[in-house]
C-alpha cells in the first residue's frame, strides 16, 4: 500500500476536487463517456495542478527552514502564481524568475493575467530573456538571498521533481477513491504534459495501485521522444521516493505531440475551440497553454475514434484561466 501520509504536507489545496461527467460535450462529441476532475479549482489564488505539488514542496521548504521561495517560470507561468500564493498564505518570501519565452509578446501578456496576481501577491519578479539558463539564474537569486542573510528554497520549474511529483501520486489515489464511490471504471486519463510532474506522479500512482488506469499526456512544446524520457526519469525517481520496488513499465508513459502547434505557448485554431466549446458546453473555462491544447487533443482522438464508446476518460483540468486574460487578443473575435 501506498503510504503518502509519510511525506511532510502542508495544506494549501480545496481537496479533494471534483469529479465531474461532462455529459453535454460527451453527447456533442458522440464518443466515450467524458469526465473532468477538476484541478483547476485546488484553490490557491485562481488554484491549478501546482497546488497539489507545491503542498509538498514547501512542507519540505518549511523542514529546511527556509524563509524564501524561489521558482522560475514563463512570464505567464501558472506555476510561478501558484508558487507566490503559498509564499503569501504561509508568511515566506517568493522571488520569480520569469523567461520571456514567447516571441513578440502583447500588452496583456506582459502585464495581466499571471503577471497581474503574482503582483497582487507579493512576489518580487525578476524578468530574463528568452533561453536563459533557469537554473543559474535561480541560484543567483537564491546567493543573494543567502548573502543578505536570508534562507532561500529554490523549486524547480513547473515544481517537478520526486517530492512534487508526490502530489499527483495523491491524485491518482483520490480518482480511484472517486471512480469506486462513483461505481464506475476509469479507462484513462488526458492532460496536458509539461515539466512532467504531473503525467509522472500520475503515472507512479497508478502503476503502484495496479489500477490498469491508462494515461495520457498532450505535450505542451516538446517532441514526444523528448517528453517521455523526461516523464521516465521522473516516474523512476518518484518511484524510488515512494521505494516502489519492481520497475515501472516504459509503456505506460505515453505522450502526443500532434496537438500544440507552432510552439509553447502560441495559439492553434484547435485550442481555440476547445476553450469555446467547453465554455459554450460544460462552463468549464481552460487555458489557452496547456489545458486548451491539451484538449483540443482529446477532442480530435475522440473524432478520430480512438476511443470505445463504452470508456470512461477523465480529462485532468490543470488549471490556468488565469492566462486566458493574458491571451485576450488571442480570443477577439
Ligand atoms: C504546469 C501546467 C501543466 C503541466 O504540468 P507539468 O506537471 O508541468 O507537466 C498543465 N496545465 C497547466 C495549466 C499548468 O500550469
Amino acid at each position: 500500500m501506498l503510504q503518502l501520509g509519510r511525506f511532510p504536507r502542508v495544506r494549501l489545496g480545496h481537496l479533494p476536487t471534483p469529479l465531474e461527467p461532462m455529459t453535454r460535450l460527451s453527447i456533442r462529441l458522440g464518443g466515450p463517456n467524458l469526465w473532468i476532475k477538476r484541478d483547476d479549482c485546488t484553490g490557491l489564488a485562481t488554484g491549478g495542478n501546482k497546488t497539489r505539488k507545491l503542498e509538498y514542496l514547501v512542507a519540505d521548504a518549511l523542514k529546511q527552514g527556509a524563509d524564501t521561495l524561489i521558482t522560475v517560470g514563463a512570464l505567464q507561468s501558472n506555476h510561478a502564481r501558484q508558487t507566490a500564493a503559498a509564499a503569501a498564505k504561509l508568511g515566506l518570501k517568493c522571488i520569480l524568475v520569469l523567461e520571456e519565452r514567447v516571441s513578440q509578446p502583447t500588452d496583456a501578456y506582459r502585464h495581466n493575467g499571471n503577471v497581474l496576481l503574482d503582483r497582487l501577491l507579493g512576489a518580487s519578479l525578476k524578468y530574463v530573456p528568452r533561453d536563459s539558463s533557469m537554473t543559474a539564474a535561480a541560484e543567483l537569486s537564491a546567493e543573494e538571498v543567502r548573502k543578505s542573510g536570508g534562507r532561500p528554497y529554490v523549486i524547480p520549474g513547473g515544481g517537478s521533481n520526486a517530492i512534487g511529483a508526490l502530489g499527483y501520486v495523491g491524485c491518482a489515489l483520490e480518482i480511484l477513491q472517486q471512480a469506486a464511490e462513483r461505481d464506475i471504471r476509469v479507462d484513462r486519463v488526458v492532460h496536458a504534459t509539461g515539466s512532467s510532474g504531473t503525467q509522472a506522479g500520475l503515472v507512479a500512482g497508478f502503476a503502484a495501485s495496479q489500477s490498469g488506469v491508462r494515461v495520457l499526456g498532450i505535450t505542451v512544446g516538446r517532441p514526444r521522444a523528448n517528453q517521455e524520457a523526461n516523464v521516465g526519469k521522473l516516474v523512476d525517481a518518484t518511484a524510488d521516493l515512494l521505494g516502489l520496488k519492481g520497475a515501472i513499465a516504459r509503456d505506460s508513459i505515453e505522450a502526443n505531440d500532434s496537438y500544440f502547434g507552432e510552439a509553447y505557448g502560441i495559439p492553434t485554431p484547435g485550442m481555440k475551440e476547445a476553450v469555446s466549446l467547453l465554455a459554450e458546453t460544460e462552463a468549464v473555462l481552460l487555458d489557452p497553454v496547456y489545458s486548451g491544447k491539451a484538449m483540443s487533443g482529446l477532442i480530435d482522438l475522440v473524432r478520430k475514434q480512438m476511443f470505445a464508446k463504452d470508456e470512461n476518460i477523465v480529462f485532468i483540468h490543470t488549471g490556468g484561466q488565469a492566462g486566458l486574460f493574458a491571451y485576450e487578443p488571442a480570443f477577439a473575435a
